[in-house]
């Protein structure tokens, strides 16, 4: 089976490359000729040593199963000009989303040598730009809000970490941007990177890129490196990004990365593509960003049809989220029930309908110290989040270590396996520092797995006058003490993750998400026990978070739920929808066996 087509472009590198990938796409085999010679459609070196030029007729041969198939869509693609539309470039989807926009390919400067401010000693350069680094880190700030802003609070130690790195580095001899480069590779956050950005900035070894602050025309950001100060500084002319994948099978995807957080918030696409494919990105050319389907899409030089295409489901896509957002926050007064979010680190931005942060697992945000955070530490981190809930209740749980989280700070005695309380309660000064640390930021504290009335009144004794103290109620044991504990305490919050592996003998790293009755029930009874104490009930196990086992737990009475941000939107929806009946329908309907 056999085609002939003119091109209308040379089968140079950017065309060639499009038709072999939708080559590779058959398992026909196909064959280009032209002239005196032949190649595998499937392989680019081959296309490319044919050497077609425009205008060249050249030959399309297939066998096999798809041979028509294979010969029908390499016609379409030659006859459209490489166009693209029907072999869009793949890459990994950071922030979800659809760009339409000019190409702006922002590169990394090249790192200069020392050589720029010869006579300056080196250590008094590096000190410099440290301090335009921190300066400059300041100003950016203070420009953003405070949800933005809390992201970028960690760099400030981190530049304080580096400098010290760096100098004495530079002491010993080396040149600055080498000593900066050395002691920045090892990034295991992108907060680094970007301190190492602002550094050479800071040195006059690199510069922002000034075509960004004069873009007047929507605009797909092309770059090699893309930095959370990148990300705060983009003008809002800039709708979309396109970032350098950190392996060439382009797998990078970034998602919890700074710059995505970031790009998240302000719902700019981002999407991590593999270096070739940005190269072949020209300037100023019309690119199409899809970033809504997995793998993501980017069509470099675009058909109208496609534009108009990508407009009308980026259009649609814009009413259903409209849609969403004003269902996440339509009030639940009809329910008598708030929702508020499980947070795990200070990055994590609040979700629109939170009505504040029911659960914040501090033993997460401090993961990975060798050693206790300092009191002051801890006061900022639970004043940020404090700050970020804007007047809403923040409940911070003291440290859950032990288990499946442990803390080197908070080992367990040889031979136990102590965990919440228990283990906090072998660690006198830790516990008194985060009690302290938390009831001075304004937040409420809140006990993890609490095994009497007793460590409620040990807490409150240590916490700051006026402080929220609540109990985790997270075992049958505790169960059992709920009336006791709750008159002890100001609020209660069941811990519906540990109270089901405890009743169903699950260890927590192998448990799933279960609806057991039996776990129903246990909330039922903490739900009446706590309320004849006068005592409001939360509950922020993983089963909150599921819309059919929010309603359950409404229908049980229980006064508020506490979810991951992700999962806060689809419950609210779902409570939005249900009556008061259909939530006790579902209470009934969970408690039963079978
Ligand atoms: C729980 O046990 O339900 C809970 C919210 O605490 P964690 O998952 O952090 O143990
Ligand atoms: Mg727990």
């Amino acid at each position: 089976m056999t085609v002939r087509v003119r091109l209308p472009e040379a089968l140079h590198a950017r065309p060639a490359n499009r038709l072999v990938r939708l080559a590779q796409r058959f398992t026909a085999t196909v064959t280009i000729t032209r002239g005196a010679k032949q190649a595998k459609a499937s392989k680019i070196l081959e296309v490319l040593a044919l050497g077609a030029a425009t205008g060249d007729e050249i030959e399309l041969a297939a066998t096999g199963d798809d041979a028509e198939a294979a010969l029908a869509a390499l016609t379409e693609l030659v006859e459209r000009g490489f166009l693209g539309d029907l072999v869009p470039e793949t890459g990994a989807a950071a922030v979800e989303g659809i760009a339409i926009g000019r190409a702006l390919c922002v590169g990394e400067a090249a790192a200069d040598d020392d050589a720029a401010a010869a006579g300056e000693p080196p250590e008094v350069r590096a000190a410099g730009a440290f301090a335009r680094a921190r300066a400059s880190l300041a100003v950016l700030i203070a420009s953003l809000s405070p949800r933005e802003a809390a992201l970028f609070e960690p760099e400030v130690q981190i530049l304080i970490d580096l400098e010290a790195v760096v100098l004495a580095r530079v002491a010993e001899g080396e040149a600055i941007t080498a000593a900066i480069l050395a002691a920045t590779t090892a990034a295991q956050t992108d907060l680094i990177q970007d301190a190492r950005s602002r550094l050479l900035e800071g040195l006059g070894a690199k510069a922002p890129d000034p075509r960004l602050a004069l873009l007047t025309v929507d605009t797909v950001l092309v770059a090699e490196e893309v930095t959370p100060s990148l990300v705060a500084a983009l003008p809002a002319a800039v709708v979309g990004v396109l970032a350098m994948a950190a392996d060439d099978a382009g797998q990078t995807t970034g998602f919890t990365s700074h710059a995505a957080i970031l790009a998240r918030g302000r719902g700019l696409p981002l999407a991590f593509f593999p270096s070739y494919v940005l190269a072949q990105i020209e300037e100023g050319e019309l690119v199409v960003l899809d970033t809504t389907t997995s793998p993501a899409n980017v069509w470099p030089s675009p058909s109208e049809a496609l534009v108009d295409s990508a407009k009308q489901r980026r259009a649609l896509r814009a009413t259903e989220l409209a849609a969403e957002a004003a269902a996440a926050l339509a009030p639940l007064t009809h329910l008598g029930v708030v929702v508020r979010a499980n947070l795990s680190s200070l990055s994590e931005p609040l979700p629109p309908g939170a009505e504040g942060v029911g659960l914040l697992r501090t033993e997460l945000v401090f993961a990975g110290r060798a050693t206790a955070p300092s009191e002051a530490e801890q006061h900022a981190a639970a004043l940020a989040i404090v700050t970020r809930a804007a007047g809403q209740p923040v409940i911070a749980r003291l440290y859950d270590a032990g288990g499946d989280k442990p803390l080197p700070f908070l080992p367990s005695p040889p031979g136990q396996d102590a965990r919440g309380m228990e283990l906090l309660f072998g660690h006198p000064t830790v516990l008194a520092t985060q009690v302290r640390a938390l009831g001075r930021a304004g937040a409420r504290v809140l006990l993890p797995l609490v095994r009497g009335a007793g460590d409620v009144e040990a807490v409150r004794a240590l916490a700051p006058a006026g402080t929220e103290v609540g109990a985790m109620i997270e075992t049958p044991e505790a169960v059992a003490l709920t009336g006791e504990i709750a008159r002890a305490a100001d609020f209660v919050c069941i811990g519906t993750n540990d109270l089901s592996a405890a009743i169903l003998g699950q260890a927590r790293e192998k448990s799933a998400l279960s609806r057991d009755p039996r776990v129903f029930r246990l909330v039922a009874e903490v739900v009446r026990a706590a309320h004849a104490a006068g005592r409001r009930v939360t509950v922020c196990g993983e089963i909150a978070g599921d819309p059919a086992g929010a309603q359950a737990l409404v229908g049980l009475g229980v006064d508020a739920l506490s979810v991951a941000p992700t999962r806060l939107a689809g419950v609210r929806r779902a409570l939005a929808a249900a009556t008061k009946d259909d939530c006790a329908r579902a209470a009934r309907a969970a408690m039963q066996e079978g």
